[in-house]
């Protein structure tokens, strides 16, 4: 099957389900996010479809991508959430996300939007230091609240991806080891505004083995059997994300396989199981579109000079990531080898080397598997307004986030003239 079910050529003309890339380039302009809601859909069904009959929840992890209408759209089919921050949460109740089915993640939670995760009632704090527990406690004290907490276990995997997106090895920032954990289970118990609910972990992203979740279960397994045997109650279980997807030759297993391993796992432990999938949900339900400005031949190299750069997808400056580029019309002249380049002033500012196509000013481009780490590590960089975002649903197109404007960029700014000096609160403007 292709990587992009909903994406492909009628005629010479590339279309995302019923709709010509070229006809939402002449609506809403370029740079342009374009999601298909078919895909989104499909992909959250194989997710139930695999878990049929085991007490489980989805939470959609919103850092990948959190548009308004996408978290909609996951709300109403029944998603949970997986927050990092108090911004998210608040992105997940303006679009009717439960917040009792939603889990805060993230090593850094401040008092703020602990207040603010206690307020919502949220399902559970993924609690990732011993100093962050007691801080909790603290904060829930104050609020007459008890807060419902899994530890994130560090289960020391090598999960083979990038290294900055490897979060599950012991030189990492994130978690607790299990010894550690386990440690911390025990002894904390007694504090009077938390209650323990689960164990949790995710050890990186894009990874494309089941083999490093399989070990990371099993030692999830071990701690809960060790939990247990003190007389601890663990009520679910959180495998967290990170299944990869396919950019290019990856073969990363099947949404289904890599549920049902981790059924397997679990299957003698009657816990919910939770997991907290981004990438795999998204991010090949969506694609940049962009329009070549220039080409410009130099004696070493042909470069096509486009309206996307590196502060619209990071993806391949941060990482190196490679992301399939498709003409949005075919051509059928001879091709030449490119490097796509935007504008911004980084060398850095690649979306792909070496790429074959045969192209001219003016001339759009796909740039595939951007749905997820797309929009959501978009940057103002160079001034750049960011891309607008727009949702294909059969013949339909929505526009879900305007293209920002100049003055929306610049509107917090002010010269010094323009200050009260007497007033430095630097986050409110009279
Ligand atoms: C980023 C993140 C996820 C989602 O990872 P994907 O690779 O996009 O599935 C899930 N849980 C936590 C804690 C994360 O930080």
């Amino acid at each position: 099957m292709s990587s992009f079910p909903f994406v492909d050529y009628q005629g010479n003309e590339l279309c995302i389900e019923s709709v010509a890339l070229s006809k939402i380039a002449k609506t809403f302009g370029t740079p342009c996010y374009v999601y298909s809601h078919a895909a989104l859909m499909t992909t959250l069904q194989a997710f139930n479809t695999a878990f049929a009959g085991f007490n489980h929840l989805i939470c959609y992890a919103v850092k990948a991508n959190s548009n308004l209408a996408i978290l909609d759209l996951l709300a109403r089919a029944g998603c949970g959430f997986d927050i990092v921050s108090g911004g998210e949460l608040q992105r997940v109740i303006k679009a009717g996300g439960d917040p009792q089915k939603t889990v805060f993640s993230g090593v850094g939670k401040n008092p703020d939007e602990m207040r603010m995760g206690l307020a919502a009632n949220i399902l559970c704090f993924n609690v990732e230091s011993e100093a962050e527990l007691l801080v909790l406690n603290q904060v829930a004290k104050e609020m007459d609240k008890v807060a419902s907490v899994s530890l994130r276990v560090n289960p020391d995997v090598d999960a083979k991806t990038h290294p900055y997106i490897s979060t599950g090895l012991k030189e990492n920032k994130f978690g607790i080891s299990t010894d550690e954990a386990e440690r911390i289970y025990t002894e904390k118990q007694t504090l009077s505004n938390i209650h323990f609910t689960g164990l949790d972990c995710h050890i990186g992203s894009q990874l494309t083995e089941l083999d490093p979740f399989i070990q990371t279960s099993k030692k999830l397994l071990d701690l809960i059997d060790r939990l247990e045997a003190k007389g601890l109650e663990i009520e679910h279980l959180d495998f967290g994300g990170g299944l990869g997807i396919r950019y290019a030759n990856e073969t990363p297993p099947s949404i289904n396989d890599y549920v049902a391993s981790l059924c397997t796992i679990a299957s003698k432990r009657n816990k919910r199981i939770l997991i907290e999938p981004g990438r795999s949900l998204v991010g090949n339900a969506g694609l940049l579109l962009t329009q070549v400005e220039y080409i410009k031949h130099t004696p070493d190299r042909n470069f096509a000079i486009i309206d996307a750069a590196m502060n619209d997808l990071l993806r391949p400056a941060l990482y190196n990531a490679y992301h399939d580029i498709l003409p949005v019309t075919k051509n059928k002249d001879g091709t030449e080898n490119y490097q796509i380049v935007g504008p911004v002033c980084e060398t850095g500012d690649f979306l792909g080397h070496d790429r074959h196509l045969c192209i001219k000013n003016g001339d759009l481009l796909a740039v595939m598997s951007a749905g997820a780490y797309g929009m959501s590590m978009s940057s103002n960089y160079n001034t750049r307004p960011r891309a607008a975002e727009v949702m294909v649903d059969g013949h339909d197109m929505h526009l879900i986030r305007a293209r920002e404007s100049i003055d929306q960029l610049i509107a917090g700014e002010r010269t010094l003239q323009q200050t009260i000096p007497e007033n430095n609160n630097t986050r409110n403007f009279a």
